[in-house]
């Protein structure tokens, strides 16, 4: 059967090898030109490895989150006519061939009612195969990102990439909630437009694709660049020669929050000490990159550089 999870599965085996390669050409080039880092041209490859591996995040997660989603909405049509045929039997759909209107109350209890009954099932597999499928993005990109920043690849890091990707599960399970949502407002607005039973019902299976459609990307995008900096942090916290990061480049910087770093908004925010780089977070839709500011002196010292808010 081609279930999301199948799909994702397949997809991802198939696509697997060409960003990579994409990937340690960049890191081989950057490697051509000096042992030693130096900062512009290790960020000039730490951002173009950033747009390849959200670029491939995007591609593996927003397919099979379409469909997961789609399928939800589907399966939630499906059961609330199997209760309405139920309740009112094939009786009631045959004498009222112009719908059956219901009242708004009987209207929303069946779609909650087919909103919670439909959420049992594959669900969880499906998180599950999104979340494994952010964690190799993170692995991946950690590898490339170590490369560059001259970090080791031990295995209890890979590991703690891996536990720090898992952190990130609760966007993941968030996008039940907003399609719930996203399928109360349809049934609401249709209810406000006094159509029937059979008409809402159309209107919602109509709309499934367009309501996967906009959570899945706004879901990818923000997923894409949560996988890709879990790599590219880790890399930079337990590099040897940095000391800090600045985020630079988000087009929407949220200065009101949701996240601060001592104070102020992580985006764009300029020299972060790297010891505390993977405790930054970003808002949905945020476009910054992470780049070296600060490397440490031949003692493996830290210059001391002062923390401030981007622009
Ligand atoms: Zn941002």
């Amino acid at each position: 059967m081609n279930t999301p999870g199948n799909l994702a599965s397949s997809t991802y085996v198939s696509a697997g090898a060409e960003p990579d390669a994409v990937a340690y050409a960049i890191v081989r080039r950057y490697q051509q030109r000096g042992k030693s880092l130096r900062v512009q041209e290790a960020n000039e490859s730490l951002r173009l490895l950033q747009v390849l591996y959200r670029a491939e995040a995007v591609r593996l997660v927003a397919s099979p989150v379409e469909q997961t989603l789609e399928g939800y909405v589907l399966s939630v049509c499906e059961s609330v006519e199997r209760t309405y045929r139920a309740v009112y039997g094939q009786r009631a759909v045959s004498k009222a061939p112009e719908g059956h209107h219901l009242p708004p109350e009987v209207m929303r209890a069946l779609w909650e009612n087919g909103l919670e009954s439909s959420e049992r099932g594959p669900r969880l597999e499906n998180i599950l195969h999104l979340q494994s499928m952010h964690n190799e993005v993170s692995a991946r990109a950690f590898r490339a990102a170590a490369e560059i920043l001259q970090t080791e690849v031990r295995p209890s890091i890979i590991s703690e990439v891996a536990s720090r990707s898992a952190s990130h599960t609760p966007l993941l399970a968030g996008i039940w909630e907003t399609t719930k949502s996203a399928v109360r407002t349809a049934v609401e607005s249709a209810i406000k437009a006094g159509k029937s039973f059979q008409d809402t019902l159309k209107l919602v299976r109509q709309k499934a694709t367009q309501i996967a459609k906009g959570r899945s990307g706004v879901i990818a995008r923000t997923e894409a660049v949560r996988a890709t900096n879990v790599g590219v942090a880790v890399a930079a916290r337990r590099s040897p020669v940095v000391s800090h990061i600045s985020v630079v480049g988000c087009m929407f910087v949220e200065w009101k929050g949701p996240h601060f770093y001592r104070g102020l908004p992580t985006c764009n925010i300029q020299n972060v000490p790297a010891s505390d780089v993977d405790s930054l977070e970003f808002h949905p839709n945020h476009t910054g990159f992470f780049a070296v500011s600060g490397i440490t002196d031949s003692n493996g010292l830290s210059p001391s550089l002062q923390l401030t808010a981007g622009s």
